[in-house]
């Protein structure tokens, strides 16, 4: 295969993932081009690339960054060679991708062959079946009737989760303990996903107490190797969705890490992956693992990864579009004993929320930003200024630190300094709310399953 080098590489995303990318690519020397929408004239990702283009003029803030057309034909016009998607937006659409790949032009991540088989939860479980996964006991099929779903509680009892197969940041799931629950449930789901996705799709799975997230970095590239790059944890979360994640993480043991990657690697193998790509598992309290579901993307936790192995990932997304194999010089991972760990790494999500009012997202202008810095700190931001204005219009992320250390404990000191150092006035963050959950002896002995945020409201007080 041809290595095709990139001159040029458009972000079809905004935010801190966009310039991310713009970071990567700057590094390789590949020139960088940005897209904003009207809302997003001020914001920082416009300013970091080498070209910028209002885009999407007369759609909605977030219509923009899904116009499949209009993207791709700026990129041809002003001769991209690639187009990363970050997450979230079009990064999961196979569309987008073949849309890509007619247009000449390549395509940052998994084949559209490898997006359908992974992308929705309910093929995904398929495939893991397939490969000789443990998966959460389940329905095979999605579900069409209430007389379907009321004879998988008969067989397989209550709590049982109902989740969206297109669902995605904890959307469009709801957990049932009895049969009402289960009745409302199904529609609620639904119509929550139709909504958010556009496919009311939802199947079932039996509920797991208080399990942990451990889900599996991998890399893959177009000439059928793959690597792992070990685990993260995620299991601090809220409605469901991650709020500080790990890695890696700090009760598994090493019996324990190798089955959960070689599950991973059975996955990965079994499509052929290509990319960057996070499997996702629950672990119950007796330590065994299921499948839930594949990212075929770069996850916004992805750093933890990258400050303990010391490998770039978006670097190697890039490459690996490029077509360099992994044990290339350009890439460098001869084998999966060119991964190895060191130390812990944590991140934090500041996102402009209220934790005293039910999370609900601040707006405003910035008033005062003041950084942390120093080491084993690592910021990623867009909004991050004195004078930003923070809109309705998009998610509430505003910084992600990451802080690593030799130790677990201090890589927890270290991002809590971190967090002590910040000022941020004009807005409401979450800071004060993180800095309890990262001092917190559960937390700090690495115990914590999904459960702590709702098993300790005090956090946020
Ligand atoms: P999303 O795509 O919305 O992130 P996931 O399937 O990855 O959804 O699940 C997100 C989280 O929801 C998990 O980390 C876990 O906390 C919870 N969850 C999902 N499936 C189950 C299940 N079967 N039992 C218990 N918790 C679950």
């Amino acid at each position: 295969m041809e290595i095709r080098t990139f001159k040029k590489v458009m972000a079809a995303n905004r935010g801190e993932i966009a310039i991310r990318i713009f970071r990567a690519c700057t590094e390789l020397g590949i020139k960088t081009v940005a897209i904003y929408s009207e809302e997003d004239k001020l914001s920082l990702h416009r300013y970091k690339a080498d070209e910028a283009y209002l885009i999407g003029k007369g759609k909605g803030p977030i219509d923009v960054y899904l116009g499949i057309d209009e993207i791709i034909d700026l990129a041809r016009k002003k001769e991209v060679d690639a187009i990363h998607p970050g997450y979230g937006f079009l990064s999961e659409n196979a569309e987008f991708a073949e849309a890509c790949e007619r247009a000449g032009i390549v395509f940052i991540g998994p084949t559209p062959e490898i997006q359908r088989r992974l992308g929705d939860k309910v093929s995904g479980r398929q495939v893991a079946v397939e490969a000789g996964v443990p998966v959460v006991p389940g329905t095979e099929k999605p579900i069409t009737s209430e007389e379907q779903a009321l004879i998988f509680a008969k067989d397989s009892g209550y709590p049982i989760i109902v989740k969206a197969s297109a669902g995605g940041g904890g959307r469009g799931m709801r957990v049932a303990r009895d049969r009402k629950e289960l009745l409302e449930g199904l529609k609620s789901a639904a119509s929550e996903a139709k909504a958010a996705f556009g496919d009311a799709t939802v199947f079932l799975e039996k509920y797991i107490e208080r399990p942990k997230h451990v889900e599996v970095q991998i890399l893959g590239d177009k000439h059928g190797n793959v690597v792992h790059l070990y685990e993260r944890d995620c299991s601090i979360q809220r409605r469901h969705q991650k709020v500080i994640e790990m890695a890696p993480s700090l009760y598994l043991t090493e019996a324990k890490r190798a089955e959960v990657c070689d599950y991973a690697m059975k996955i990965a193998r079994a499509v052929g992956y290509i990319n960057a790509g996070t499997i996702e598992f629950l672990m119950d309290k007796e330590e065994n693992f299921y499948f839930i579901e594949v990212n075929p993307r770069i996850q916004v936790e992805h750093t933890v990864t990258e400050l303990v192995t010391g490998r770039n990932l978006v670097q190697a997304q890039i490459r690996i579009a490029e077509g360099y194999k992994l044990s290339d010089p350009a890439i460098g991972i001869a084998d999966q004993d060119a991964i190895q760990l060191r130390g812990y790494a944590i991140q934090s999500r500041i996102t402009t929320e209220d934790p005293q009012n039910n999370f609900a997202p601040d707006f405003g202008i910035i008033k005062a930003f003041r950084t942390a810095a120093g080491f084993g700190v690592r910021l990623d931001a867009a909004a991050g200024y004195a004078g930003a204005l923070i809109t309705p219009h998009y998610d509430s992320l505003l910084v992600k630190i990451s802080a690593n250390g030799l130790t677990f404990r201090d890589a927890a000191r270290t991002m809590h300094r971190a967090l002590q150092e910040f000022r941020i006035r004009g807005v409401k963050t979450n800071i004060g709310f993180l800095e309890r959950v990262i001092t917190h002896p559960v937390f700090l002995e690495g115990k914590c399953d999904t459960s702590f945020l709702d098993d300790h409201p005090e956090l946020f007080e």
